[in-house]
Formats: structure tokens, C-alpha cells, sequence
């Protein structure tokens, strides 16, 4: 029997490729870690300008996913929680919706308010319970659209324009509500236990904490990897390389180029999202929460003011907004009317605000199967010594991308072990 180490190649350092790194150096076994980007994390990553942190494209942990529980280490993370609720703008004002475990004494004071019937209180009352009390409920119900579970659970045409349609549709990136009532259900117990957050320093903190474990020599950053096959990888500066094991931890869209053999699966269009980052040193909204648009006409669908989160995302002094828009319009003027939505939400000051940088995520999510819990995750295991992991063979969220890359990592083991 050999006693000599597996040669194995991971390809993407996002969070898939970071978490099955991380399962094979606890397992004592060795490994390259090629990542076309500068940096670790992949979709998950910020930057600083200016002093301020920008996450590239709004994004939020919840810090219930079960497998982040497991990988991250939230108090190095120093999470930051947002109000347990929105704040829904329609018909010219803001309209507060509190989680009445969490925030029970606004739920009572605005509990008058006649926005929301008593009977779309009590559903989401209903719905709240059955999520906490029901174990792993997205597996008992049949795989349909969440739209039609919404108006089956008996919830009115209105709330669901107004707040689901926005909140989810902001999480989906798809207003239409066509995504799995799975991965709604998955994801609405998420946020009823645990409900949302941001690492203090900002997401890019997620990746960083993953990859700083790893031994060192492993991480080849700036070194794309050009094509792909079973016992052989080539890298873009010529560079072929043949390693026993070679895991595809890449988007959808980019293993369907790199393993146009092995891809298997019709790749859809992927769902995007556009973010403007604004600053201020004029005084904002206090409540550390997300600002949603109930009257559906857009073009931006929430706000945030993330400095309300986590001071440190702005120098002292200043503040720091998030406006996000669904989809990646390509506008001259999108600039000006995103400033006269903000000015219809927050006063005439947004005109005033600084616009320090946008993001066009034209590829932020994996379309249509990789949202439907329904179906399993894709098999790990493509070939003998190839295997793959990524968001899209789970479920699109920062904890599908993790449970992949553990199954494409214990796939390795396996292989290895025999
Ligand atoms: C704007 C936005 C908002 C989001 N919001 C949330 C949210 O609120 N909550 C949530 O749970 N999820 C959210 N997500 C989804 C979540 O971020 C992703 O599901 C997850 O990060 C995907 O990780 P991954 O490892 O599967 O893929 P990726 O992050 O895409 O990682 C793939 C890596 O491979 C590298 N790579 C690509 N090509 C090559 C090559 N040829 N050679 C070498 N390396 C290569 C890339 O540079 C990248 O680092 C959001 C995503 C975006 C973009």
C-alpha cells in the first residue's frame, strides 16, 4: 500500500471551496487552493473605501443556518443583529412590522396599525409557530411555488404584494415569488429563530476567518484554472498541473465552462441584483433595521443603513446606505431616481447625500433548480477524482455553499480512505 500523499486541487477559494479546504486539513490531508480572484470569498466579499466597508451587493448571515453554526466562529465575527422586522413604505409613509417575540412592545403599538388585517397578523402568527414547532417542515410539504403556498396558507392578495413580494423577493432576487415554498419555509424559520446579521467588520470578515486556519502555501490567489478534467488541471499562465483529486468549487455559470463534459445540468440565467452605496454626516433613520418597498413600483426594492448596524461600516461621524434593486438595470439616470425614491422615504436630505460606489452583481444567484430544496443536492461526485461543490449543487445561500464543499470534501476523504 502507498504511504504517499493524494495530490489534491480545489478551484474557487468562495465559501464552498473554503469550507471543504478547511474538512481536508482536519483530516491531515494536503492540498492547492487556486482562486482566480485577489482574494478569498468569492461572492462574499468587501471592500473599503473612503473608510467606508461596501459588501459587494447588500447581503446578510443568518446566524441559525445550521452548517454556518458549525464552520464560523460568531463571537470572532462579532455580529451585529438587525431589528427583528422592516419597516414597509406604501402610500407615502413607513409602516413597522415587529416580530412580537422579539420586539413585543412595538408589536402592540403598532399593532393598530390598519396596513396589516387581523387576519394577515394572525397567518403570519400561524406560520411563525408551525416553523419553530414543525422539524425540518420544508421536507412535509408538496414542492410548489412560494407565491401559491402564501395564498394557500389563506395570507391576503395585499400582504403578500406588499410584504412578501418585497422582503423575499429581495432575498430570492425574483419578485415573482416562483422560488420553492421549501427554501421559503427553510429560510422563514431561519429568520424567525435567529432572524438576521452583519459581521461587524463586514461580510468579507466570513471568508477571511474561514481561510485563515488553512496551512500556509496552500492559497494561489490571482491564479485562474483555465480547464478541467479527471487527473488534470491547466492554469491560465499555461501551467498543467495533475493532481489525484480535483474539486470544482466554482459558480454554476463558470463549471459549466470549465467541465462542459461532466456539467450535466441545462444552466439557466442567473438572478442579479444591483446595490448604490450612499454617505451622509446628515442625521438618518435610528432603527437598525431594512427599509422595504411595499408599494412595489421600484426601482429600489430596500434600503438599509448600515452604520445603524454596525458603526464600524463608517467612520466616525458619518453614515453609510445601502439602496438595492433587483435585477442589473443599465440606466444613466438610475443614479437620479434612486435619489428621489430615498427622498420619498427619508426627506428631502437625500439629495444631498454622497454616491460613493454602485454594484452590478450580474451573476448574484443560481437560478430555479439550485432554490428548490425539493430536489437534493447534486451528487459530489462526478468522475473518479473529480468531484464539485458550490451554492448550486445545495441551495443558493451562504449555508448551501458550506454543507456543499463539507459532502465534496468527505467525497474526497472516502476516495482517499480506499
Ligand atoms: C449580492 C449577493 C447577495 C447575497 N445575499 C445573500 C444573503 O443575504 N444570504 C445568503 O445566505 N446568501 C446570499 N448570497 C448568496 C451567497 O453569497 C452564495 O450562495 C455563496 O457565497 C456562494 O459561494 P460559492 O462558494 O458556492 O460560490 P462563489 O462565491 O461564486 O465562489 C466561487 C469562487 O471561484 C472562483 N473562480 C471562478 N472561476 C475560477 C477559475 N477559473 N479559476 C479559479 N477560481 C475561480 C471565484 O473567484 C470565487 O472565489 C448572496 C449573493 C450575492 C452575490
Amino acid at each position: 500500500m502507498s504511504t504517499q500523499q493524494p495530490s489534491i486541487a480545489i478551484i474557487g477559494a468562495g465559501l464552498s471551496g473554503l469550507a471543504c479546504a478547511r474538512i481536508l486539513t482536519k483530516a491531515g490531508l494536503k492540498f492547492t487552493l487556486y482562486e482566480a480572484a485577489d482574494a478569498v470569498g468569492g461572492r462574499v466579499r468587501s471592500d473599503v473605501v473612503d473608510g467606508f466597508t461596501l459588501d459587494r451587493g447588500f447581503q446578510v448571515l443568518l446566524p441559525s443556518y445550521p452548517e454556518a453554526r458549525r464552520v464560523l466562529d460568531y463571537e470572532g465575527l462579532k455580529l451585529r443583529p438587525f431589528y427583528r422586522g422592516a419597516d414597509l413604505f406604501y402610500k407615502g409613509k413607513f409602516h413597522r412590522l415587529s416580530d412580537p417575540v422579539n420586539h413585543p412592545s412595538d408589536a402592540v403599538k403598532h399593532s393598530r396599525d390598519p396596513f396589516v388585517s387581523w387576519m394577515d397578523k394572525w397567518r403570519t402568527l400561524v406560520l411563525r409557530t408551525e416553523v419553530l414547532t414543525t422539524r425540518k417542515i420544508e421536507r412535509r410539504i408538496p414542492e410548489m411555488e412560494t407565491e401559491d403556498y402564501l395564498r394557500d396558507f389563506g395570507f391576503s392578495e395585499e400582504f403578500i404584494d406588499r410584504f412578501f413580494r418585497a422582503f423575499f423577493g429581495g432575498v430570492f432576487l425574483e419578485k415573482d415569488l416562483r422560488t420553492s415554498a421549501r427554501m421559503f419555509l427553510f429560510l422563514y424559520s431561519m429568520f424567525s429563530t435567529g432572524g438576521a446579521a452583519l459581521p461587524a467588520h463586514g461580510m468579507q470578515a466570513i471568508p477571511d476567518q474561514m481561510a485563515i486556519s488553512l496551512p500556509p502555501g496552500c492559497l494561489r490567489l490571482n491564479t485562474p484554472v483555465t480547464s478541467v478534467r479527471a487527473g488534470e488541471i491547466t492554469l491560465a499562465s499555461g501551467e498543467i498541473i495533475h493532481p489525484d483529486h480535483v474539486i470544482v468549487a466554482v459558480s454554476e455559470e463558470v463549471a459549466a465552462s470549465l467541465l462542459p463534459d461532466a456539467f450535466g445540468e441545462k444552466l439557466l440565467p442567473a438572478r442579479s441584483t444591483t446595490c448604490l452605496y450612499f454617505t451622509t454626516d446628515l442625521p438618518v433613520p435610528e432603527t437598525p433595521t431594512i427599509y422595504l418597498d411595499g408599494d412595489g413600483r421600484g426601482p429600489v426594492n430596500s434600503a438599509c443603513v448600515l452604520s445603524k448596524i454596525s458603526p464600524l461600516y463608517a467612520p466616525n461621524g458619518q453614515h453609510l446606505i445601502s439602496a438595492s434593486i433587483i435585477g442589473a438595470p443599465s440606466s444613466e439616470e438610475l443614479e437620479g431616481v434612486v435619489r428621489d425614491q430615498m427622498a420619498a422615504w427619508f426627506g428631502e436630505s437625500a439629495y444631498l447625500w454622497n454616491h460613493l460606489r454602485s454594484y452590478q452583481i450580474r451573476y448574484a444567484l443560481p437560478e430555479s433548480r439550485q432554490l428548490r430544496l425539493g430536489e437534493g443536492p447534486l451528487p459530489a461526485v462526478l468522475a473518479p477524482g473529480l468531484y464539485r461543490c458550490g451554492d448550486w449543487c445545495e441551495d443558493a445561500s451562504i449555508n448551501g455553499a458550506l454543507i456543499s464543499g463539507r459532502r465534496a470534501a468527505e467525497a474526497v476523504i472516502g476516495a482517499t480512505a480506499t
